[in-house]
């Protein structure tokens, strides 16, 4: 495994928001108290006022996640619904992960900030910030073994600002414990179509992924 270049991009980014979001998130004892001071979380001023749900994420119904898939930021399907990957992006990342030979029911599905932005624009810096306190207490609790990072929001989370996917992508990294891949978010495999290279990346990096977990 290859260790990450250096710490996780947001951990030094603080205001008094995010400050107060890892104090809650830190003092909560387990998956669902953290949930239920999650939801109600308004650190984010737009996105509070604009969102119809938190999506905080799934979880196993039993034990350990497998693996923990973590994406951006919910869509519209997902404010709608209040749960992560339901949209277009869900079906077909379901859809290749049972090619892959993994199952989502083993898997945390999580995403690096958990309101949705207005117009799907990507989330900014201090948005980032605020929610990486709610990321970090999730896998704190969680403790997935591998983590699969879905497009380059989340896999700069995990391996840096300057991280550039092509140059990850295909090999595990040592983060804080864990075995992270970073790869294709689902929505680029769907705009690049059926033959395109980010849906054949995303399914071979879930086939190792998959060849890790056997
Ligand atoms: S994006 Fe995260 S930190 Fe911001 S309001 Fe939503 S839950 Fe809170």
């Amino acid at each position: 495994m290859v260790a990450a270049p250096r710490p996780p991009r947001f951990d030094a980014m603080t205001d008094d928001a995010a400050l107060e979001v890892a104090r809650v998130a830190a003092a909560a004892p387990d998956w669902p108290m953290l949930a239920a001071v999650n939801r109600p979380c308004v650190a984010c001023p737009e996105l509070a006022a604009t969102r119809q749900h938190v999506v905080v994420g799934d979880v196993p119904a039993g034990g350990r996640p497998r693996f923990a898939l973590v994406g951006e930021a919910p869509g519209a399907t997902e404010d709608d619904t209040g749960r992560p990957f339901v949209g277009r992006s869900g079906a077909l990342l379901d859809q290749l992960l049972g090619e892959a030979g993994l199952s989502r029911a083993e898997a945390a599905v999580l995403n690096i900030v958990k309101c949705r932005p207005p117009g799907n624009r990507t989330p900014r810096t201090p948005e980032v910030a605020r929610c990486s306190g709610w990321l970090r207490r999730q896998l704190e609790l969680l403790d997935p073994p591998v983590v699969v990072a879905l497009g380059l929001s989340s896999a700069k989370w995990f391996l840096g600002p300057r991280t550039v996917l092509a140059q990850v992508r295909a090999r595990p990294h040592a983060v804080g414990g864990r075995a992270v891949w970073a790869t294709y978010h689902p929505s680029a495999a769907i705009r690049f179509g059926p033959n395109g290279a980010p849906r054949a990346g995303l399914l071979a990096d879930l086939r190792a992924v998959a060849g890790t977990l056997a």
